[in-house]
């Protein structure tokens, strides 16, 4: 078991987790033990990851700016990584909106499926709607105020607040790069120290990542069976189809457009390149949170693909709370699904609406499980689709969740590449630490 590779170890607690689960809910007795005994690890798991995730992003954006030497660098860096994003962003909606109009699922859905999932999911639906109406009520700068912590203690103590402590890390950066040498080095090396100590705790955690995600998968089996009853099973054999348009999309992300930005932009191959980035993409597929995952999306993309730390402090944290390209590709198909099934015919600007929409919902949807579901029913709202839709995708949810999130890392670690292959910081091939795990 020592000798087997990280991934290797992780694919194989979620196939034991997936077993031990399909087996469990068979024997109720076992279910319970599930929730009871195995289940607290796993949320432990999540929790630890939780844990390092701020100091994390205040100290290696610190240190990342501070290093960087200069501002017009910093600045030039800002703004491709901005623009790297809203176009991946762009591009993925865009993929989205292309793959539904092909396939057409939503016309495929039989009208008695469709009452009834609209019956049977109108109350959770409800309760998303809800969250989204008190999103909606904010004013359309409310995002922007809301990146500014009022209290930098208390903003480090939400990890909903990230963008937050990501934006103080960001300004004590620059004020150290602008401070005299002498005059700053205390606190650089406090902050450099404080890193290098997190970063030993990730892999701590990186070590027991199998057990916690055998205990993650087997109790989301659990919990599904538990409250899907019988006819559920039938509707969601009925979204197969929605469920695979989307999943096309994201398979069209991965095998298409990121390889093709990565060969274009840097000499990494994305056999390689996918190699060093999959015990992340496994994590976020666990988890279903790119928050969480984002301590080892950063320590993957520095120690085996190269990218330099001043670059993926910079690019990681901003991208886990602002580039989703994931979700949004599941808010495109799942918006154009809704209307398909509801009967109705979008126009142009509908569509734009959609694309507009979708990328600030991505940039307003936090790293955590379901939240791009809830930004949703503002991109239907904003392109005229009824909100209660949302009841229609709700069965599937869950698990394309996960898949969303896996996409949403990858994007992550694309753009950290490209950037840091632009800036001339990516390490080649040969000088990576091979021995590294
Ligand atoms: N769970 C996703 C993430 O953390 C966000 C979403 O719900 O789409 O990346």
């Amino acid at each position: 078991m020592k000798k087997l590779p990280l991934h290797t170890k992780i694919l194989l607690g979620m196939t034991i987790g997936l077993i031990f689960g399909m087996s469990a809910i068979q024997f109720s007795g076992v279910a319970a033990f599930t929730i009871d005994f195995i289940k607290p690890f796993g949320t432990i798991f999540i929790r630890s990851l939780k844990m390092v995730a701020v100091p994390l992003v205040l100290a290696s954006l610190i240190v990342g700016v501070a290093n960087i030497g200069d501002i017009s660098k910093l600045s030039r860096m800002g703004g491709k990584t901005l623009g790297i994003f809203v176009a991946t962003t762009v591009i993925s909606i865009t993929l989205g909106l292309t793959t539904v109009a092909i396939l057409k699922p939503g016309e495929a859905l039989p009208e008695e499926t469709r009452q009834n999932l609209m019956s049977m999911y109108n109350e959770n639906a409800g309760s998303k709607i809800n969250v989204a109406a008190e999103v909606k009520t904010r004013g359309p700068l409310q995002p922007l105020v809301d990146m500014v912590p009022d209290n930098i203690f208390l903003a480090s103590t939400d990890n909903g607040r990230m963008l937050q402590v990501v934006f103080f890390a960001l300004l004590v950066g620059v004020a150290l790069l602008q401070t005299p040498k002498e005059k700053g080095a205390t606190v650089l090396s406090f902050f450099n120290g404080l890193n290098e100590v997190i970063i030993k705790i990730v892999q701590y955690i990186m070590m027991v990542a199998p057990y916690g995600v055998f205990a993650l998968i087997a109790a989301l089996i659990v919990e599904i069976a538990g409250d899907q009853p019988d006819k559920a099973w039938e509707l969601l054999y009925a979204l197969l189809w929605y469920a695979i348009t989307v999943i096309i999309g994201m398979f069209i992300m991965m095998a298409l457009v990121y390889p093709l930005l990565i060969k274009y932009f840097s000499k990494l191959g994305y056999l390689e390149f996918f190699k060093g980035i999959r015990p992340a993409m496994l994590l976020g597929f666990s988890t279903s949170s790119s928050t969480a995952t984002l301590p080892v999306t950063m320590d993957r993309v520095e120690k085996k693909l190269g990218v330099s730390e001043e670059v993926a402090s910079f690019v990681l944290p901003l991208g886990a709370t602002i580039n989703m390209n994931g979700t949004s590709l599941y808010q495109g198909v799942s918006a154009v699904f809704i209307a398909q099934a509801m009967g109705l015919d979008l126009s142009i600007s509908q569509h734009l609406m959609i694309v507009l929409t979708a990328t600030l919902a991505a940039v307003g949807t936090a790293g955590v499980p379901g939240a791009g579901l809830v930004m949703l029913v503002i991109v239907l709202e904003a392109a005229g689709i009824p909100a209660a839709g949302i009841a229609l995708i709700m069965a599937p949810e869950r698990i394309l969740d996960m898949i969303r999130t896996m996409v949403n890392i990858t994007g992550d670690a694309s753009v950290s590449v490209v950037v840091a292959a632009t800036e001339g910081t990516l390490k080649p091939a040969d000088e990576l630490d091979k021995a590294y795990e």
